[in-house]
């Protein structure tokens, strides 16, 4: 059906990300020892301006999510929507930072592709065996739960089935709790994507989400982005709203959480520790500075806070 293709297009983005951040870190924009494990190849080259825009996503979500593991002493856990083929389970293991526990959340396809690797590839299936200490481990072709990190399949709409989905896999909501989004409520309608963040407002008591996606789509540079994914029969049903970083706030506002802040990627790229900028951008010579600008314009950071935990206070301190 229409539905069934539109999914199946939706659920291929999460190679695209992958490709860029492995190409990226090919260059050496920043360090991800593990992602090679999920992208098929480095692929064709990205210009410059890609790999730049990859780097704010990356440094931007990672401060806010280390801030906020840092200021609960891991005394947490993180909920990673739409997580794809992402590696932050290896990076926070490397980094000292691992939560009490990581859960992600993904279409059940894309979840067996990506447990498939990790049963496959020790680098991967290493960091899990080493933080698994009890007999529970569960390694199915739609599931993996150990005592760290657990892979759920399910769909991001159907709120009532995740939510028991978690609690099975042990959900503590009494936990302060991180809920991280990247690139994935803009597939979604805004109704469905509101729904879930009033989910989370509504079942944390200390929590923050931090969400990263496209913004200001309604100027012709923005129109040419949502034409490129449509192309691809990938409709981004969030975006053609027109969301501002207004309306990226109010969602979060309306739906129960206490603070919310957003920031486009070109402010996000100023306030970013100014000498890995400059390091980074010595890698590649950047022809099209205003190229880069208006790409950064259409992409944002937002997130909200409950329980007085400000941490996105931490964007300014840095
Ligand atoms: N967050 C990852 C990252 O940044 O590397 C992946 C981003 S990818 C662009 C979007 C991901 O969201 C895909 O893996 C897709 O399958 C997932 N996704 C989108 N809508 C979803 C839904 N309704 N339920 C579950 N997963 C969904």
């Amino acid at each position: 059906t229409c539905m069934d293709t539109a999914d199946e297009a939706v659920r291929a983005t999460c190679d695209d990300a992958t490709t860029c951040k492995r190409f990226a870190t090919s260059k050496g924009y920043w360090k991800d020892p593990h992602i090679q494990y999920f992208a098929r190849s480095v692929g064709e080259r990205k210009a410059p301006e890609i790999n730049r825009g990859y780097y704010a996503r990356v440094k931007g979500v990672n401060h806010l999510l280390d801030a906020f593991l840092r200021k609960s002493d891991c005394n947490c856990q993180v909920i990673n929507l739409g997580a794809g083929l992402d590696t932050v389970f290896w990076r926070l293991k490397d980094e000292n930072l691992l939560p009490q526990k990581i859960f992600e959340v993904d279409f059940p396809t894309v979840v067996a592709r990506k447990i498939h690797n990790i049963k496959t590839k020790s680098p991967l299936s290493k960091h899990l065996i080493e933080t698994h200490s009890t007999d529970s481990l569960i390694l199915d072709t739609h599931s993996l739960d150990s005592d760290r990190y657990c892979i759920i399949g399910a769909d991001l709409r159907e709120i009532s089935k995740l939510d028991e989905q978690l609690k099975r896999f042990h959900l503590n909501p009494d936990l302060p709790t991180v809920l991280l989004s990247e690139c994935v409520l803009v597939y979604m309608t805004p109704s469905q994507s509101s729904n879930l963040v009033r989910w989370a407002a509504e079942t944390f008591h200390t929590a923050m989400f931090i969400n990263y996606e496209q913004v200001n789509m309604s100027d012709r540079f923005g129109q040419v982005m949502i034409e490129n994914l449509q192309r691809r029969q990938c409709s981004l049903a969030g975006a053609e709203l027109c969301h501002s970083l207004e309306t990226q706030k109010e969602r979060f506002v309306k739906t129960g959480w206490e603070h919310a802040d957003a920031l486009d990627m070109m402010t996000v790229y100023s306030m970013l520790p100014q000498e890995d900028v400059a390091r980074m951008e010595c890698l590649e010579f950047l022809d099209e500075k205003e190229l880069l600008q208006q790409l950064l314009q259409h992409y944002s950071i937002s997130w909200a806070s409950k329980d007085k935990l400000n941490l996105g206070n931490s964007f300014s301190s840095s």
